[in-house]
């Protein structure tokens, strides 16, 4: 896979070179941290220093952060938690938020992906629910929501704000309190950590939502032997991805570049979220008339590594619900695609990128299968 070109960051980042080294490291000795013994006194520093690295890239006390399998388990930990008092979440938040409740109602988004603020206040209005749920950063279009203006409406009208902080960790600032954040969920695997490992952070409003019981780790908050390796590399990724807040942005400016030469190539592409806030490293367009599924697998074939931004776990392509929500139609929602980089991208990955795209157009527009 080595020559291959990875511009799909925002489904996985590669492993960071020195969590990998860490992990193999610390898989190298059994470290329960719960144990007393000298192994287990190691994971557990393991785990301390982790949750100390993790804590800095949200600005809480490291008391504060709960380690945990990923964010789909943070997600469903606290909307679960807060199920029995009402719920409701943005139109365009991931799965993992999407469908951990049945039935739950949704807050409209405007066209450029940002949620709908008196959408919201009506919807809070009409549901009075405990718990609101809004993305920082949307993981297909990777639109940031005015997420202090969000804090401030939810708070007013008496709720708690849950907030997936997947897709904007290590990628714009994160600061909880100054933010309003009362429960984040954070991954891993996004920000050059490993998969399987991430963590609820709580904010300030003194309720910790539990999921698993039945043992004490995480001070009772989440039941179940620590994955000490895999923690440490997070806590490890976190800080990398800190230190790297300011150079990240500076793929905005290879990004903006990339989606001028696309529309030169192809002018009748539509690319989302274009007039709003994004984070640098993502671009989500459609090509309509084209479908998502032949577009990837025509990349693939070139041996890019793209997605439409919702592949879900059988490994298909789908009409794409955050387009939807956003208010396109079937032509626009099933013929998108996504780039996204990250700590290892280079310009030469999004040359191959146009390259291959300038080939697979004109190929598509000789069929007639889109017009030009
Ligand atoms: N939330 C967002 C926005 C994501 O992009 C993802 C990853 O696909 C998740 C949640 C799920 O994270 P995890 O893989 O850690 O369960």
């Amino acid at each position: 896979m080595n020559n291959r070109i990875y511009l799909d960051y925002n489904a996985s980042a590669p492993l960071r070179p020195k969590c990998r080294d860490l992990m193999m490291a610390v898989l190298d000795a059994p470290h329960n941290a719960s144990s007393v013994h000298g192994f287990g006194r190691a994971g557990r520093s393991f785990v301390e220093a982790a949750r100390d690295q993790v804590a800095a890239l949200v600005n809480v006390p490291a008391s504060q952060v709960i380690f945990n399998s990923g964010a789909t388990e943070a997600n469903n930990t606290v909307l679960k938690h807060f199920a029995p008092e009402g719920v409701v979440v943005s139109a365009t938040e991931h799965l993992s938020v999407l469908e951990a409740l049945d039935g739950v109602k949704t807050i409209p988004v405007t066209v450029q992906g940002v949620v709908d603020l008196e959408g919201l206040e009506a919807l809070l209005n009409a549901e009075k629910p405990a718990l609101v749920s809004v993305m920082i950063v949307n993981n297909e279009t990777g639109v940031i929501q005015p997420i202090k203006e969000i804090s401030d409406i939810v708070h007013r009208n008496g709720a708690l704000l849950h907030c997936d902080g997947v897709q904007a960790a290590g990628r714009i600032t994160i600061d909880m309190a100054a933010m309003g954040v009362d429960f984040l969920s954070l991954s891993a695997h996004k920000i050059g950590g490993p998969q399987g490992v991430g963590a609820l952070a709580l904010g300030f409003c003194g309720v910790t939502p539990t999921l698993l019981y039945g043992g004490g780790q995480e001070k009772k908050a989440r039941a179940g032997t620590e994955n000490v390796a895999g923690i440490a590399a997070f806590g490890l990724a976190a800080e990398l991805a800190k230190a790297q807040i300011e150079k990240f942005q500076e793929l905005e400016i290879l990004r903006d570049a990339f989606e001028t030469q696309l529309l030169e190539i192809s002018p009748n592409v539509i690319i989302h979220g274009k007039e709003t806030a994004r984070v640098a490293n993502t671009s989500m367009f459609s090509l309509p008339g084209a479908s998502a599924e032949t577009l990837m697998m025509a990349m693939d074939l070139e041996g890019i590594a793209v997605s439409n931004g919702s592949a879900c776990s059988s490994g298909t392509v789908r009409s794409s619900y955050v387009l939807e929500a956003m208010g396109h139609g079937p032509e626009i929602s099933t013929s998108a695609l996504r780039i996204s980089m990250g700590w290892n991208s280079a310009q030469s990955d999004l040359d191959a990128f146009l390259t291959a795209w300038t080939k697979l157009y004109n190929r598509l527009k000789d069929k007639e299968k889109i017009s030009a």
